[in-house]
């Protein structure tokens, strides 16, 4: 049993010691004290269902015993920089790692401790290969918080007065609220405009999410990509996808998110997923693109340790002996189907989607409208957490739920979940 500090003393020392900006989730936020696979416990032993774990992204389950296994034998044997010396982890796991994308993209360049910081070296990579600056993202992303990352986010909620030093934001394929529904090449004029009016004509790169997951698991509208990677490709700039969320067999059909759209990027940024819930970006490119970093020296003194790329080599093989990626879809597939069957129940259901274990559900007070249920959300996320389920929200507007369980999630762990919104939107 647990005898640490109680949640009412832990919030005491995080007023008194943390960031007033700290954010939790629930109005008596939980005192999450262990994990396992797709379970949570609280301090005082109580068990929840993690529908929410995607946002560290613990993909194979909390503490899942092959990973803490070789967590624990590298921790004994060395935990140090990666540069100065020769180690083998960071090697096999590049080796590993580079045989799950496809086309050129053959070399890791760099791991890095967050997404943030492989986000802004894929901008940097992008900028220093072309010789351009003006870099495109799409409204409503997220990719990070630091100062080009910031600028490449499109939300004003996560942008502080941040320089937007080049970035351009173009319009959002958004299947719900946008004024082309799913007409992907509609929206991808937008960014032969932005080229066109908001630039010379030249671009260094163009990033974007396949889906959105801050932004509300919003999957980009089909044909977007192909058109929007032309556009920017033919201004002679890269494209860069955004694994961070959609990557690592989340999506289920795909072990990359872009792969659904058919498209080959020419830089792919990581985390989350990656390290099973230990700090852990990554950067892949091309083997030609790679060759600009070594114009001086570019480090990173723990991106890619021993003890992390450990367990990121020992997280994709148990993504690839559970089979979680097909777990992922079947699973997926069956819990989207159970909360579209909500949608005809309950009028406050304005949109089911996503694909795979990255799914959302929108809550509007007039689906005609789309007005955000952004109160009513709390509620429901409040009653289901009362019955034993966690899960999170996100979106522009605050009211979409995300559910982004570890990928070890059963059917009877979706049928829980959807049992569990469904009476919580009873007794709203
Ligand atoms: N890209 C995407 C798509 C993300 O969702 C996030 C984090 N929410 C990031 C980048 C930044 O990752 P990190 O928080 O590890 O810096």
């Amino acid at each position: 049993p647990y005898s640490g500090p109680s949640a009412a003393q832990i919030l005491h020392k995080r007023r008194e010691f943390l960031s007033p900006s700290m954010f939790h989730l629930y109005k008596n936020p939980l005192n999450i004290v262990e994990g396992k696979m797709q379970y949570l416990f609280d301090e005082s032993g109580r068990r929840y269902l993690d529908g929410f774990g995607g946002i560290a992204t613990v993909n194979c389950g909390h503490c899942h015993p092959d990973v803490v296994a070789a967590i624990v034998d590298q921790a004994k044997r060395l935990q140090h920089s990666t540069i100065l010396y020769l180690n083998h982890a960071i090697a096999d796991f590049a080796e590993a790692l580079a045989s799950k994308l496809p086309g050129d993209l053959k070399v890791v360049v760099f791991f890095t401790n967050s997404g943030t910081e492989a986000n802004e070296l894929a901008m940097m990579i992008a900028r220093l290969y072309t010789g351009c600056h003006d870099v495109i993202s799409i409204r409503n992303a997220y990719h990070g918080n630091a100062a080009g990352t910031m600028g490449a986010t499109a939300q004003s909620n996560w942008k502080f007065n941040v320089i937007q030093s080049g970035v351009h934001h173009t319009m959002n394929p958004d299947q719900y609220r946008g004024v082309f529904g799913s007409d992907g090449e509609k929206y991808a004029k937008d960014v032969q405009d932005l080229i066109d009016f908001g630039t010379c004509g030249r671009v260094g790169g163009f990033m974007a999410e396949a889906v959105q997951g801050v932004g509300g698991i919003m999957e980009l509208a089909p044909g977007y990509l192909p058109a929007a990677y032309k556009a920017v490709r033919k201004a002679g700039g890269l494209c860069i996808a955004d694994e961070v969320q959609s990557g690592f067999a989340r999506t289920g059909s795909h072990f990359w998110g872009f792969e659904a759209h058919g498209v080959i990027p020419d830089i792919v940024t990581m985390a989350k997923g990656i390290g099973n819930g230990i700090p852990l970006g990554a950067v892949v490119t091309t083997p030609e693109i790679a060759q600009v970093l070594t114009h001086r020296s570019y480090f990173n003194t723990f991106g890619g340790n021993p003890l992390c790329t450990t367990a990121g080599h020992a997280a994709l093989k148990v993504l690839e002996k559970e089979k979680l990626q097909e777990n992922a879809f079947v699973v997926g597939s069956y819990l989207k189907e159970r909360l579209t069957s909500l949608k005809e129940k309950y009028e406050i259901i304005g949109d089911v989607r996503g694909r795979g274990l990255m799914l959302g559900v929108e809550l509007v007070t007039d689906r005609h409208l789309k007005t955000p249920a952004k109160t009513e959300i709390l509620h429901v996320m409040e009653q289901m957490k009362d019955v034993g389920v966690l899960i999170g929200k996100g979106g522009f507007y605050g009211n979409v739920f995300r559910i982004t369980p570890p990928l070890c999630f059963t059917k009877e762990d979706a049928d829980f979940l959807a049992d569990a919104m469904h009476y919580s939107l009873s007794k709203m």
